[in-house]
């Protein structure tokens, strides 16, 4: 399993017999990036568009395992400008990004004959977790911000059959629980963002953005623990390697005013972020202060000549409201990337330039972030039909 690949330390430069159990280096305990040991061969854009749209479609660039899959990925790129597009990862199966990175590290762990898997959340990756654990056969565990977990991606948890453990702290205490117990003597098996084997499915985004409208100037993200910005850049990275693209698109990194560890600090001209130990924000799949994979995406941001911006949680309502008009539904998070966007339209990104927002959760994943005005009431069929007669004179 895995020997195509190799793990390299992004700190200390040491590099592994790739392993699942390998989670950050052994040396210097930084991330780690799996590599590949010989350039994969054969790959085309036309090879790829044999199989089905989606995640597995570039399996020649992922580890070869058997998918445990529900069909992610493949999801709808919505143009809403002239040269704009939504990434819209709302239609995973669990209703996120998360599960590109969860049908990869869950085949691994399945392969592995791992019995259980554990993971730190803000929501949307407990979500993916208990749903990817369950079609595999494996108990998950999922430690989660009391109070601070949108109500439909709890739904999920539940529905799905993870345990759910409470801890009074933000998603940062999470995590430390998680890093503590999991491992091969506890058999935990760890799935949040550090594994970088999620991240290798998530890359997928990048490939699928440029299978279908080619490489755009700018790609816009939500930030919260900068593993998915290292992905997509990643993804990119790979396919200039191997030829499959000829340009580099920039990033755009987006964090919440009261979440913005590594966007402050790039604003700053900083080489670490300011890490915080209370973030607040509406936008509650970043509301993240000390972000891991922090030294990926300032690498990230670097090479790709990328920008930050930081938005306030009216702009991100707002954000999310004017999508919802337009008839894309997201979530707060994701809406921070159109946020982000319109704030940094006409300064860094130009209106020639063509651009791809990620969206990356459902609406429906958090129904209480947005006010419900009052509905129209009646109390009698009569009495509905002449209202709405009325209002829609
Ligand atoms: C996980 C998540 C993010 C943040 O992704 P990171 O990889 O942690 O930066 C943003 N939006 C949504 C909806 C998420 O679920
Ligand atoms: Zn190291």
């Amino acid at each position: 399993m895995l020997g195509e690949y190799e793990l390299r330390c992004v700190k200390c430069g040491r590099t592994y017999r790739a392993d699942p159990w390998t989670i950050v280096c052994p040396h210097c305990g930084g991330l780690l990036e799996p590599v590949f040991r010989r350039k994969p061969l054969g790959v085309s854009w036309a090879l790829f568009r044999t199989r089905k749209f989606g995640v597995w479609r570039y399996k020649e660039l992922l580890p070869r395992v058997r998918p445990i899959s529900m069909g992610e990925g493949g999801t709808p790129l919505i143009k809403i400008g002239e040269r704009l597009w939504v990434k819209y990862e709302g239609s995973n199966p669990t209703g996120s990004f998360k599960d590109r990175g969860m049908t990869v590290a869950v085949s691994l762990a399945k392969e592995a004959n791992v019995k259980s898997v554990i993971c730190a959340s803000t929501g949307n990756t407990s979500a993916s977790v208990a749903a990817y654990a369950s079609r595999a056969g494996m108990r998950s565990f999922v430690v989660l911000p009391r109070k601070k977990v949108a109500r439909g991606k709890l739904a999920q948890a539940v529905l799905h059959g993870a345990t759910i453990v409470e801890i009074d702290g933000p998603f940062d205490a999470a995590l430390d629980v998680v890093m503590k117990v999991s491992g091969r003597e506890s058999g935990l098996y760890p799935l949040n963002s550090i594994n970088p084997w999620r991240l290798e499915g998530q890359k997928t985004l990048a490939f699928e953005i440029v299978d279908e409208i080619g490489v755009p100037d700018w790609v816009v993200l939500p930030v919260g623990n900068a593993g998915n910005i290292s992905a997509i850049w990643k993804g990119f990275k790979e396919m200039r390697e191997l030829g499959l693209i000829d340009k580099m698109p920039r990033l755009a990194g987006i964090q919440a005013a009261g979440a913005s560890p590594i966007a402050r600090a790039l604003k700053e001209g900083l080489s670490e972020p300011i890490f915080t130990d209370n973030p607040e924000t509406v936008a509650t799949a970043i509301r993240i202060g000390r972000p891991v994979n922090w030294p990926k995406a300032f690498k990230a941001l670097s090479e790709s000549r990328g920008v930050v911006e930081i938005v306030t949680d009216g702009e991100i309502l707002e954000a999310q409201r004017k999508l919802g008009k337009m008839g894309v539904g997201v979530e707060p998070a994701s809406a921070a990337s159109y946020a982000g966007y319109l704030k940094l339209l006409g300064r860094e990104i130009s209106p020639d330039d063509r651009v791809v927002l990620v969206a990356t959760g459902h609406a429906l994943k958090d129904p209480d972030a947005f006010p419900f005005p009052e509905p129209v009431r009646a109390s009698s069929v009569d009495e509905a039909v002449e209202k709405i007669r009325g209002l829609a004179l």
